[in-house]
């Protein structure tokens, strides 16, 4: 049978018009003031450019706004965390991406952490992923609630399945493992240093790839049956996973590109909007 397609580019289609007219409802409510997405982006890495772009297109395609804040490759810990912290300050701004790599002279988690954590809509900061494994109340980080949601969204249910998570990365692999425990599923995170990789992924009910490596997970590595969720982009649009063999032998996979990718953008805005409204609501007390 073929595999279920976790149509990321399709659910993120239709979340949009859902937030659409959650945020005309906000408007007119609040006497025209839709949320608005702060992003910072630091240096001139033209892959990090596009990405915030990306994200600013998506906010205006919902009729939010998207506030642009552009900073020298030369810029300091101290000049980010200025900036950051005015931006915490401005009530007009709901949600605050700051775009990730920041160049090296920068004390990138200093400036992640100095984001509130009612403005952290990409879930970067670590109070908000010590809430969000605590199961208390947080916006999650934006790549890995985008799948929770995907998988949500087509009705595979994480309960007692044995889930692998390749890479631990803070805005993927960790969260991952940890959104999926709270879904009472029995988590093994893989990294550099784990041994017998293979062994470990052929048991896997369900498998994550956040490696940022080519097609480095082997399709032959992953048994008949299994989900598998491949949250790399290469160009000529592969993943982390080695895809075409298993379209015909899973049960269902995130295609490359339109799977994760597309999640990531919705669930930054997504979150945005839920600010925006919790800002509103605050206001009418
Ligand atoms: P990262 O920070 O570079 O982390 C990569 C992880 O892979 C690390 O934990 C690393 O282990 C592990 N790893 C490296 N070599 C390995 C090996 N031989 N065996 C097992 N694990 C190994 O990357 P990331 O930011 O998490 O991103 C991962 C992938 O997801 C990339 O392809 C990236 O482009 C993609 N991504 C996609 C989106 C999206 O929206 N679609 C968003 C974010 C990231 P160590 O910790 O031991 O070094």
């Amino acid at each position: 049978m073929p595999a279920l397609i976790l149509d990321g580019k399709a659910l993120a289609k239709k979340s949009e018009a859902e937030l659409s007219l959650r945020v005309e409802g906000l408007k007119k409510i609040s006497g025209g003031a839709v949320p608005i997405l702060s992003t910072i982006l630091v240096g001139d890495d033209p892959a990090s450019a596009t990405y915030v772009k990306m994200k600013a297109n998506a906010c205006q395609r919902i009729g939010m706004e998207s506030l642009k804040v552009e900073m020298p490759g030369s810029t300091t810990t101290q000049q980010l965390h200025d900036t950051i912290i005015e931006l915490n300050n401005n009530p007009n701004v709901h949600g605050i991406l700051l775009q990730h790599p920041v160049p090296e002279q920068i004390n990138e988690r200093l400036c992640f952490d100095a984001i509130e954590l009612g403005k952290d809509v990409d879930g970067v900061t670590c109070l908000g992923f010590g809430r969000m494994a605590m199961n208390e109340e947080a916006y999650g980080c934006a790549t890995p609630r985008g799948i929770m949601r995907l998988l949500a969204a087509y009705g595979i249910s994480l309960e007692g399945m044995n889930a692998v998570v390749v890479g631990r990365s803070p805005i993927l692999g960790k969260p991952m493992a940890m959104m999926m425990l709270n879904e009472n599923a029995t988590v093994t995170i893989c990294h550099s240093r784990t041994k017998g990789l293979s062994d470990i992924i052929k048991r896997a009910d369900i498998v994550v790839g956040a490696v940022g490596r080519r097609e480095f997970i082997r399709a032959d590595w992953i048994k008949e049956g299994a989900v598998v969720v491949d949250a790399g982009f290469h160009p000529g649009g592969v993943g982390d996973i080695e895809l075409a063999p298993l379209v015909d032998r899973v049960r269902a996979y995130t295609p490359v590109p339109g799977g994760v990718g597309p999640m990531t953008i919705n669930t930054l805005i997504y979150q945005t909007v839920e600010a925006g409204e919790k800002k509103q609501k605050q206001k009418q007390k």
